[in-house]
C-alpha cells in the first residue's frame, strides 16, 4: 500500500508508473458480517449500535472484470445507507448480494460472507478492465454509486429505471469505505480539482440524489421563485437541497432540529427557517393518530415566513413522522417529492388534501448517470459546495455511523481511507481560495466565526 500512496503523493508519477505499481493481495476495508445479521434481534432500530456491527477487516483484493476499475480510495464518507446496512434495517444487505451474485459469472464475486460497504469515494485509478478507454491508471476521480447492467431497454432513457439497478456499496460489494474499491468504470467522474480528498468524497451520493429529487425533470423540476420546504435542511441531503434552492433562485423554507443548525442555514443565506424542536410540532398524538391541528399550525408558520404563500415543493425524506404534514402544507397543484422514510416507511396522509388540491407525490431515488455527472459538474465549477462537518480515520467508521444514526452530526461526515491526513489532494489552490468560505462553512460554524 505504501508504494501506491507514494505514487499518489509524487507530483511526477505518470500513468505508466501507476500501471506498474504492484497491487497488494489484501487491503483494509469496513465490513458487516453475514453471520451477525441477527445480533440485534429484539431491539428497535434506534437501539441498534453500528459500533458493534461495523468491522475493520483485512480482505482479499477482488479480481477486476471487463469495464471495471480498481481505485485507490483516499477518502470516503458515511451515508445513511451504511447506517442501514450496519443495523441490518430494513433488511440485511446480504440478500442483495446473493441476488446480484446469481446474475452472471462476473457478479458472483459480490456474494461473500462479508460486505464492504460505502457509496462514496475520492481517489486514484489503479487498474482498468478490458474495454475501458476513457479512464487510465493515475486519473484522480470520484465515483457515483449507480450500478446498472443496461441489458434491458427499460433503462435506456433513464438509467435509474434499469431492472438491474443497484446502489454500489449497499446493494453491491467492494464499496468505498476501504483502501481499494471496485467500481464499474462508468461510475467514475473527474475529481473536483479545488477540493481535498475528503471534501471531494463528501457530496457524491447525497448531492446527486438531491439534484434529481429537486432540480431534474425526473424529480420536482424546481423553478425560480418556487417555495421549497426542505426537511432536515442541514443534514446530508438537505444541505445540498438548500444549496440547489438558493442557487436556482427558489425560496427555501428550511426545517431543522436545533438553533445551531438554524445558524448554518442562516449563514448559507436562508431567511425562512423553522426550528422544529423549539416550535415543538407533534404531528402524531400517539403512534396511530395524527393531529391535523398541528399540520395547520405548521402551515400557518410557513405562511408567516413566505408572506402568506404555501409551498410549491416539499423535499421529503423523514417519512412517516412528517408525510401527513407535508401533503397538507403543499399548495394547490404542488409537488411532494420523496426519496426516503427515515422515521418509518408506512406513510399516512389525508388523501382529500391531495386529490382535491391536485397535488402530486413523486418518488425519487439516487440519480441516473447523467444527473450524477451534472451534479458533480456543479461541485467542480464551485456552484455547489461540500458540506463536510467532521472527518474520522477508517477505524472510527462505526463511531461516525453511530453519530449519524443518533442525529448528532450535521452535513456530511467524512472518512480518511488511504489519505494520511486531511487537506491533501487540492490541485487548484486559486479556485479553492475563491470558495474557501463556502467549502468550510459546515466545519467552522460556531468555531471560527470570521470564516463563516
Ligand atoms: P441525515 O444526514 O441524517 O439528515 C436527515 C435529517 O433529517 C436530519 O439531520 C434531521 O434534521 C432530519 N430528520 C430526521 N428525522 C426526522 C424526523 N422524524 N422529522 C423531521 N426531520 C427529521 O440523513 P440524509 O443523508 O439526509 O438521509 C436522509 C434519509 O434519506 C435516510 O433515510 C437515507 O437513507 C435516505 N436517502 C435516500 C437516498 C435515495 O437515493 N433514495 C439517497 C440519500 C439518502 P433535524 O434534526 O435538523 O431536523
Amino acid at each position: 500500500m505504501k508504494e501506491i500512496l507514494d505514487a499518489i503523493q509524487s507530483p511526477d508519477a505518470t500513468s505508466a508508473d501507476f500501471a506498474e505499481v504492484p497491487l497488494p493481495d489484501s487491503f483494509r476495508a469496513i465490513t458487516v458480517h453475514k453471520d451477525e445479521t441477527d445480533m440485534f434481534a429484539g431491539l428497535g432500530p434506534r437501539e441498534k449500535d453500528p459500533r458493534e456491527s461495523i468491522h475493520l477487516d483485512e480482505v482479499p483484493l477482488p479480481e477486476i472484470g471487463p469495464g471495471e476499475a480498481l481505485v485507490a480510495v483516499m477518502a470516503s464518507s458515511v451515508n445513511y445507507n451504511s447506517v442501514w446496512a450496519s443495523i441490518f434495517e430494513p433488511l440485511p444487505t446480504f440478500g442483495f448480494l446473493e441476488r446480484y451474485g446469481k446474475l452472471s459469472e462476473l457478479t458472483k464475486r459480490h456474494d461473500l460472507p462479508y460486505h464492504i460497504i460505502g457509496s462514496d469515494l475520492a481517489g486514484v485509478v489503479l487498474r482498468t478492465g478490458v474495454g475501458v478507454s476513457v479512464w487510465k491508471p493515475g486519473d484522480e476521480v470520484v465515483a457515483h454509486c449507480l450500478s446498472v447492467e443496461l441489458e434491458s431497454a427499460d433503462g435506456h432513457n433513464d438509467t435509474m429505471l434499469d431492472p438491474e439497478q443497484r446502489i454500489w456499496g449497499f446493494e453491491t460489494n467492494f464499496g468505498g469505505l476501504a483502501e481499494i474499491a471496485l467500481v464499474k468504470s462508468n461510475q467514475l467522474m473527474p475529481k473536483p480539482a479545488h477540493l481535498s480528498w475528503e471534501e471531494a468524497a463528501a457530496p457524491g451520493l447525497v448531492n446527486s440524489t438531491a439534484y434529481r429529487q429537486l432540480v431534474s425533470r425526473n424529480g420536482a423540476a424546481m423553478k425560480q421563485g418556487d417555495n421549497v420546504l426542505i426537511w432536515g435542511a442541514s443534514g446530508g441531503l438537505g444541505s445540498y437541497a438548500t444549496q440547489f434552492a438558493l442557487a436556482g433562485g427558489a425560496n427555501p423554507i428550511c426545517v431543522v432540529g436545533s438553533e445551531q443548525k438554524a445558524d448554518i442555514c442562516r449563514k448559507m443565506g436562508v431567511t425562512a427557517i423553522i426550528n422544529r424542536t423549539a416550535e415543538d410540532y407533534k404531528f402524531w398524538k400517539d403512534q396511530h393518530t395524527q393531529d391535523p391541528r398541528e399540520w395547520k399550525r405548521f402551515g400557518n408558520r410557513i405562511r408567516e415566513l413566505t408572506g402568506g404563500e404555501d409551498v410549491d415543493i416539499v423535499f421529503e425524506h423523514p417519512g412517516r413522522e412528517t408525510f401527513g404534514a407535508s401533503v397538507y402544507v403543499t399548495r394547490k397543484g404542488g409537488t411532494i417529492v420523496t426519496c426516503a422514510s427515515t422515521s418509518g416507511y408506512l406513510h399516512e396522509f389525508d388523501n382529500r388534501y391531495l386529490w382535491m388540491s391536485l397535488k402530486r407525490i413523486i418518488g425519487s431515488h439516487f440519480a441516473n448517470y447523467r444527473e450524477a455527472w451534472e451534479a458533480n459538474r456543479l461541485i467542480a465549477k464551485g456552484k455547489i459546495h461540500p458540506t463536510l462537518s467532521k472527518v474520522y480515520p477508517l477505524e472510527k467508521t462505526g463511531h461516525a455511523a453511530y453519530q449519524i444514526l443518533t442525529n448528532q452530526h450535521r452535513g456530511k461526515v467524512g472518512i480518511l481511507t488511504l489519505a494520511p491526513r486531511e487537506g491533501m489532494g487540492v490541485r487548484d489552490e486559486e479556485m479553492r481560495a475563491t470558495h474557501i468560505k463556502a467549502i468550510s462553512r459546515y466545519r467552522l460554524n460556531g468555531q471560527d466565526d470570521e470564516l463563516s
